[in-house]
């Protein structure tokens, strides 16, 4: 690093990695106001469109008049409040585990489960394209931190067997890869947990809500939830309100209630985000929620087809997560940028978030979005991808 805090910010600009915020005026939908202008929403990860759900916001704003806004101390001071328990409970009865724990966010949760579980002397083994926040876990555990190529599951498996370990062994992986919208092979990773007698983790703050009978999540898809020993997921994306929970065993619960320092050092979530989440999980475990997962289904897969027909590459996405290949970090914003311009919001992914050379236009959908709109913006987004080469 450069002494200059300005040289460094010159230095991103320069290789076309400086970032900006862009506000968003009023609440989140499937169409949103950026400079003024009304635009097509293609970036939230507000999947269900419930973030601005009337249940949820009843729910949020009768929490408040009766708990207040605040819990004024973390869990184990005298921050628990009924909401936290009533939602830990029905996180678990959702998820099908003795117990689940709530966490501030995801960020959070990973960074505090994971230096929980594992620490020196331990390993740990976690997919290439693993959120920041695992990585970001990892590094602050001191445990041995190995990388696999991504969903590799034979490679995998050599590194189980060319790390033994006395000590504990932690196999972690997205269930949905948040910049990819492809699903982690979990029954492999399943098989090779027992084999090697190593904890998983899931991390799917994608998938809760949107895959699996009810949204139960990926594990449940895949048919093997009860073999994962921590499945995280997110409060903040399909349900609509904010914060994380991981479901697993009492044991494990109440082992991070004693070592997870992100659970332990910070104060606890608000009664308006936990109303609005047991109000989510609700409305995503009925008809209702049933209905929002078909169309959003609907949504991704036409966009898929459609733009693959345009000649994007998809990048092997199954999901409502859709990048579209574009490679420069320069070409993905002036994607961006261009597509604003026509009434489109789409986000070009570059570094760190993304390895170099594979920045990408990350579309993702909502079950609130029309087919027309979907079918109108790959139009657009054809015309604009001919345009700087990338179709
Ligand atoms: N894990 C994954 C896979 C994510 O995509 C995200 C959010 N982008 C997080 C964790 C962090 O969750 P939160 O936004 O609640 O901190």
């Amino acid at each position: 690093m450069s002494g200059s805090i300005a040289d460094e910010l010159e230095e991103l600009r320069r290789q076309g990695l400086h970032r900006r915020l862009r506000l968003v005026a009023g609440s989140q939908g499937s169409r949103v106001t950026v400079a003024g202008r009304e635009v097509l929403l293609l970036c939230s990860n507000n999947y269900l469109g419930l973030a601005d759900h009337p249940r949820l916001k009843e729910a949020a704003v009768r929490a408040t008049e009766r708990f207040g806004t605040g819990s004024g101390a973390s869990r184990l001071v005298s921050g628990t409040m009924e909401l936290h328990e009533a939602l830990e409970e029905r996180l678990a009865r959702f998820k099908g585990t003795e117990a689940a724990l709530l966490f501030n966010s995801g960020y959070a949760a990973n960074s505090g489960i994971i230096p929980a579980l594992a620490g020196k002397g331990d390993v740990i083994f976690s997919d290439r394209l693993n959120h920041a926040s695992i990585v970001d876990g990892a590094l602050l555990s001191r445990a041995k931190f190995v990388r696999y190529p991504h969903n590799d599951v034979a490679a995998l498996r050599r590194l189980l067997e060319a790390n033994p370990t006395t000590g504990r062994r932690l196999i972690v992986t997205d269930g949905v890869f948040s910049m990819d919208g492809d699903v982690a092979p979990l029954r492999e990773l399943a098989a090779l947990k027992r084999e090697f007698g190593a904890l998983l983790m899931v991390d799917d703050a994608h998938g809760t809500g949107v895959l699996g009978g009810g949204g139960r999540g990926s594990g449940e898809m895949l048919g093997v939830a009860q073999e994962i020993d921590l499945q995280m997921g997110t409060l903040g994306k399909a349900l609509g309100s904010f914060g994380a929970y991981v479901a697993a065993s009492r044991e494990l619960v109440e082992y991070l209630v004693n070592r997870a320092r992100s659970f332990i050092f910070s104060t606890s979530l608000p009664p308006a985000v936990l109303a609005a989440a047991l109000a989510a999980i609700g409305l995503v475990d009925s008809p209702e929620g049933e209905e929002l997962r078909r169309r959003l289904d609907r949504n991704a897969r036409l966009f898929r087809e459609a733009a693959a027909g345009a000649g994007f590459d998809t990048m092997g996405s199954a999901t409502q997560i859709v990048p579209l290949f574009v490679g420069g970090a320069e070409e993905a914003m002036t994607f961006t940028a261009r597509l604003l311009d026509k009434g489109i919001f789409a986000q070009g992914i570059r570094p760190p978030t993304v390895p170099a050379g594979t920045c990408r236009l990350r579309c993702t959908f909502m079950a609130t979005h029309g087919e027309e709109e979907i079918l109108r913006a790959v139009g657009v987004m054809e015309r604009v991808g001919r345009d700087l080469g990338v179709v």
